[in-house]
């Protein structure tokens, strides 16, 4: 689901601290990959970060359990989100990574044990472990975390044009039970991410987004290369300017990131992420509680995706797999951007080489 392992970028040419000292204010930070705990100076990042941001949250494989455990010692307000695709098998599968799910289960186990206060997992669904978002869902509640979602998407950043759902109906029906989980609870925070989950169905039947994207114009995503962009969900990078060369005011009041804003207010992608989702709800939070409202007065069953016209539609046969499939981003017949620099490119050319060549002895 996502190839940015082939195609890494060159360390040497990686975000440094005196590019993140330029940053501005932000109300949250979200440290992504790749894995970013790979960067040694992890610790000095989030400490710059902290001078900035309210909160951050990191996202990671939990791989190296030391590490984050000891960033956790060093920063306890900091969030971990640990990626786990399924149970143990889908997991190790999906991730290729041999042992990965207890891997990440063992770190995610040591920060409960150690009492820190934001962790949870984040799951990208699809086809092959859509059976495991409830159970995973569950698990997540025994040990009292955090349970974060997400669909298949496609951009430069994931090095990846062909991803999408084949089985909609049964992905759509896991969806539908996590949403009635979530709207059982007795948290708020879950009503809303219930109405994500909603959000997701529509998503993945490829219809516009419930709510507008406002990428660009209070959030932006900046890269290893310090290009900073609306986000990490285009189809090739939309540079708006680069934190290494210029300050921070005169790139984000740039002429290049105005005409960058006029085509986010013009993108079709109709992503659902939880980075350009959230300051939406925010935003337009009326909706969201609107929709809470509505569901968590119904009696019974409190919600069923048959609610969206594009579900009904499908089933009813007035639109077909391959009308859907066309509204989606994937493309079977494009090569992926991978937004690499020449130098960082050359590099993961000869990576993949030596890849296929291991793989022939
Ligand atoms: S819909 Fe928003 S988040 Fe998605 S690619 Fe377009 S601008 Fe980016």
């Amino acid at each position: 689901m996502c190839n940015r392992y082939k195609a890494p970028s060159r360390p040497e040419e990686e975000i440094t601290l005196d590019t993140i000292k330029k940053l501005p204010k932000m109300y949250f930070t979200n440290i992504t990959g790749g894995e970013p705990f790979i960067r040694q100076d992890l610790s000095s990042i989030v400490q710059e970060l902290y001078k900035k941001s309210d909160r951050i949250v990191i996202s990671t494989n939990g791989f190296f359990t030391d590490r984050i455990i000891n960033l956790a010692k060093e920063f306890p307000q900091v969030g971990i989100r640990i990626s786990i695709e399924g149970l143990q098998k889908t997991n190790d599968e999906i991730r290729g990574l041999p042992d990965g799910f207890n891997r990440g289960y063992e770190t995610l186990k040591r920060l409960v044990e150690m009492k820190h206060p934001d962790v949870g997992f984040g799951m990208t669904v699809q086809d092959r472990n859509a059976s495991d978002l409830v159970p995973l869902y569950k698990l997540s509640n025994e040990l009292g975390m955090e349970f974060a979602t997400a669909s298949l998407h496609n951009s430069f950043y994931f090095v990846e044009a062909k991803n999408i759902i084949h089985d909609r109906p049964m992905v759509a029906q896991n969806f539908e039970d996590l949403v009635n989980e979530l709207l059982k609870s007795s948290e708020p925070k879950k009503w809303f991410r219930a109405y994500f989950n909603h959000g997701l169905i529509n998503y993945i039947y490829g219809q516009p987004r419930l709510l507008p994207c406002d990428m660009a114009f209070d959030t932006f995503f900046i890269d290893p290369y310090g290009d900073v962009m609306p986000c990490n969900g285009t189809k090739d990078k939309e540079v708006m300017g680069n934190l290494n060369r210029q300050s921070w005011d005169e790139l984000w009041h740039s002429t290049r990131a105005d005409v960058v804003r006029e085509k986010v207010r013009h993108c079709s992608r109709n992503c659902w992420m939880i980075g350009s989702v959230s300051p939406a709800m925010h935003r337009f939070i009326w909706k969201p509680a609107t929709w809470v409202l509505r569901h968590k007065l119904r009696l019974g069953k409190k919600y069923d995706m048959h609610e969206l016209q594009s579900v009904r539609d499908y089933e009813d046969g007035k639109a077909t797999k391959e009308q859907l499939d066309a509204c989606s981003t994937c493309d079977m017949d494009a090569a992926a951007s991978d937004g690499l620099s020449e130098a960082s490119r050359e590099d993961a050319h000869i990576f993949e080489t030596s890849e296929v060549l291991k793989s022939k002895d």
